[in-house]
């Protein structure tokens, strides 16, 4: 008796030392990813509480060749363009993290910087909108990138190159922006009404406008949607959720019917997830959650289940969507993931998005931390001319980033899960407001959920999935016995660790429809003899 109970402390404190070994301080990270804004802030008042003392005022006179004042905003990345969609984008996603997860940011201490940074964009759309127009891209892309140096040396007039009007049409981006406004109200409405109400009737405005002339907004070559009707559909699905009115409900399964320039049916199957060209995924996870609508869980489970079954992953475990800024799409997809886990407690979801925030934090194979100043490795060479500080003169821009682009999330590794800090390998290397958008939503909502393990309204995990021949509850490794490696192995699962060969199916013991550390416990119970068998 006496050793195994020896064998079961030190289970217990093996299955504790996974966590506590594996623990991130997410919250660090949170406050980081937020700071990162402050890097991109465009205009004459970038030194105005701005964390990087490094950055001060730059294109004070973006918007007088058509006589509007059109400072503010963010640079898009690396580049100075102030693109239309990103920044929509952005605005949304952060919008959309602060709305979903308040509590958290106010855990983190960072409502208040969140908070400005968001009112950097809404003030910079209101500016941006007059009596016919509505300006969306600042400087012209190819002239922008012959440029390396810091932005407040960047002297040239720009162009205030593209605007949607009753003649031009720019519906991608018209529907973004409007999203992010009426998220943008929501979030400001009991602090500051005023503010609130003027950026809800510039959203309506801009959506009517990009539902009265259809047509893709011009990015150049650096921004080209594939669809328009996804952007509409999410500010669709914030005035719903503001005025409770079904017709637009109506209007967004409407929307859907269209496929996009691939050929996909937003409302059967995606395959992508949520980035600054296509919203399809964010609108069925919140009508999801809104709704319990099958229509939309079908599509919204089948996309995160292809993210952790089908889905190309590194040897490390990252999920490969594509190779520029492959953590951007990581980072969005485990907001997605932690918001959907919320909505039904299948604990599956939870463990998608902290394998992928564990790895971009340092769990990975190259040991180093994607997200610059956090932890103590991180990549010294971002693709980002105002923390870098040189020019082209000698190569200067190739030595390490002068500044310390504190939060800033780089594009992340090759398939191999090499990552190569080379200035010049901007998809590797390159960091923008699309980045770290899905990255704080993310963050925000793995501390939400890992701190105390919360399971709303659990699913059983073996609902629909068919047990393999074999089956043995506890063998979660498959190798026909239950033994200390399966309680080691779970206990890895719950952190989010992913063991290979795992088979969820027979891991949980006790059948309340998750995989806890009790699941552990009770194969470790089991082998030493203390139990007899499972639920
Ligand atoms: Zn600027």
């Amino acid at each position: 008796m006496k050793n195994k109970k020896t064998v079961l402390y030190v289970i217990s404190f093996l299955v504790f030392l996974s966590i506590a070994v594996h623990a991130q301080n997410y919250n660090d990270a949170l406050v980081k990813a937020v700071y990162f804004y402050d890097a991109n802030r465009c205009g004459p008042d970038v030194a105005s509480g701005n964390v990087f003392d490094w950055r001060g005022a730059c294109h004070t006179q973006d918007g007088a060749d058509v006589g509007v004042n059109l400072t503010g905003g963010f640079h898009d990345a690396g580049d100075h363009v102030k693109f239309g969609l990103p920044q929509g984008y952005a605005a949304s996603v952060l919008g959309w993290a602060l709305y979903e997860f308040k509590d958290e940011m106010d855990q983190a201490g960072i409502t208040s910087k969140l908070m400005s940074t968001l009112r950097i964009f809404g003030e910079y759309f209101l500016r941006s909108k007059t009596s016919s127009r509505f300006y969306y891209q600042i400087g012209e892309g190819e002239q922008d990138h012959t440029y390396w140096g810091p932005p407040e040396e960047q002297t040239e007039n720009r162009p205030a190159y593209s605007w949607a009007d009753s003649g031009k049409a720019g519906t991608c981006v018209l529907g973004q922006t409007a999203g992010a406004l009426a998220l943008m109200y929501l979030n400001f409405r009991n602090s500051d009404s005023g503010y609130a109400n003027q950026c809800l009737t510039l959203a309506r405005e801009l959506y009517n406008m990009g539902k009265s002339n259809i047509g893709y907004s011009d990015g150049q070559s650096f921004y080209q949607s594939s669809s328009v009707y996804d952007d509409l559909s999410w500010a669709a699905t914030w005035f719903y959720v503001i005025d409770g009115d079904s017709s637009y409900i109506t209007a967004i399964n409407d929307y859907l019917q269209h496929p996009n320039k691939s050929g996909d049916q937003p409302l059967v199957q995606n395959h992508w997830t949520m980035c600054w060209d296509d919203m399809g995924l964010a609108v069925l996870t919140k009508l999801a959650m809104l709704t319990g609508d099958s229509t939309y869980v079908n599509v919204v489970e089948e996309n995160l289940d292809y993210w952790i079954n089908d889905l190309n992953r590194t040897p490390g475990g990252l999920r490969y969507l594509n190779n520029w800024g492959v953590l951007r799409y990581a980072a969005a997809e485990s907001m997605i993931a932690l918001l959907y886990y919320g909505h039904t407690g299948r604990q599956e979801y939870f463990n998608l998005a902290k394998s992928q925030v564990d790895y971009i934090l340092m769990d990975n194979p190259a040991g180093m931390s994607y997200i610059i100043g956090y932890g103590s490795n991180w990549a010294l060479h971002p693709h980002h001319r105002a923390a870098n500080g040189y020019t082209y003169a000698n190569g200067d821009n190739q030595k390490p980033a002068k500044h310390e682009l504190t939060g800033a999330l780089v594009g992340g590794p090759d398939q191999s899960d090499n990552y190569t800090d080379d200035v010049n390998q901007y998809q590797c290397t390159e960091v923008a407001i699309d980045y770290n958008a899905g990255l704080v939503g993310a963050l925000a909502g793995i501390m939400k959920y890992s701190g105390t393990p919360s399971t709303p309204t659990p699913t059983p995990v073996t609902s629909t999935q068919t047990p393999p021949p074999g089956n043995l509850l506890g063998d979660v490794n498959g190798d026909g016995s239950i033994d200390i490696v399966d309680a080691l192995l779970i206990a890895q699962w719950y952190v989010g660790l992913e063991p290979s060969n795992f088979i969820p199916e027979n891991a949980d013991t006790n059948c309340n429809g998750t995989i806890d550390i009790i699941d552990a416990l009770l194969v470790a119970q089991y082998y030493v003899g203390l139990i007899a068998g499972f639920c």
